[in-house]
């Protein structure tokens, strides 16, 4: 009895190839096998199926608006086709899901594609592929940390980004398969960015971070640690960043807290994360390091610092 098989997995699960196996497993039988891929767009004219990892395949393209019953009866004329496969089944219209669902009464459809969007939401033939299939698989693949990979992150540049249309065409973009947590976090990296970021700009014009307490008044009869009163737009920033601050970063970074060490670090090879843990560092010390963060702003150090989370991201 033919089923509607719908095989599922998130991006780099090797979905596509999956469904080129499964493709060559049946010719290799003498079972000829309708190979079908929804286009995209209109610039996209490849009549292939491609697998990152090589492997590729003819196959016949349909637009949005084309019925594949009659696609299939088309093609099907000498009724040689055994078996139907879709790849990016997810690009499918309900209707067309639904036009497959009437094809494999009579033979097996098999198909390949994503369940959720970069925004974690059901495209619209995956929707009607998990309402009516026969069978319903998972393909599964590990996140970068190593647990089950559920989620699809798309990355501009090096960013997550959770808004906009669910198919960018030709956005320079990529995807990956994340877990929940990682997810999560890259969400977090993207929001963290975007707010000290925009700090680059107004601490580079500045010419001074601030004053020392004692600069200002000289009759205050409270005898006080001397302490630097920030200008307000670097008091902005100490806010801005307080919110993602790194509970115990001495023990992240391993470094003194001798100001010449910190000016001397070599940007090479520093990431987002360290980064970021290296500006929490000064912003913890000036409790104990009153104006370091001062010194660090004039000098320059701390432009360097936020010139490299910048560079982490657009490369
Ligand atoms: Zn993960």
């Amino acid at each position: 009895m033919a089923k509607l098989y719908y095989k599922f997995g998130v991006m780099g699960s090797s979905k596509t190839a999956s469904a080129l196996m499964c493709r060559f497993n049946y010719l290799q039988k003498g079972i000829s096998v309708l190979l079908l891929k929804p286009k995209i767009d209109n610039r996209d004219s490849s009549d292939e199926v491609v697998a990152r990892i090589g492997i590729s395949a003819p196959c016949t393209t349909f637009s949005e608006s084309e019925n594949l019953q009659v696609l299939f009866d088309e093609q099907n004329a000498q009724n040689k086709f055994k078996v139907v496969i879709v790849d990016e089944c997810q690009f499918c219209t309900k209707k067309q899901i639904d036009q497959l669902r009437e094809i494999a009464e009579n033979v097996p459809v098999l198909c390949y594609g994503l369940k959720t969007n970069f925004k974690g939401e059901l495209f619209e033939g995956s929707k009607r592929l998990l309402e009516i299939a026969d069978s319903i698989q998972e393909i599964k693949s590990v996140c970068q940390c190593g647990k089950k990979a559920i989620m699809n992150g798309r990355f501009v540049k090096g960013l997550m980004v959770t808004d906009g249309q669910e198919i960018e065409i030709g956005g320079d973009e990529k995807y990956r398969g994340l877990c929940w947590s990682c997810f999560k976090k890259e969400q977090e990296k993207t929001r963290v960015y975007e707010k000290i970021i925009k700090h680059l700009n107004v601490l580079k014009e500045l010419d001074s971070a601030g004053n020392w307490s004692g600069d200002t008044s000289a009759d205050n009869i409270i005898m006080q640690t001397p302490h630097v009163i920030y200008e307000d737009d670097v008091k902005t920033f100490i806010e801005d960043f307080k919110e993602f601050q790194i509970k115990s970063p001495d023990k992240i970074l391993l470094i003194d807290d001798n100001i010449d060490t910190l000016r001397k670090i070599t940007m090479k090879d520093k990431d987002f994360d360290y980064m970021m843990c290296l500006i929490s560092f000064v912003l913890k010390l000036e409790k104990d390091k009153p104006g370091i963060l001062k010194t660090l702003i004039e000098d320059g150090t701390m432009i360097k610092w936020l010139k490299q989370i910048k560079k982490c991201v657009d490369e």
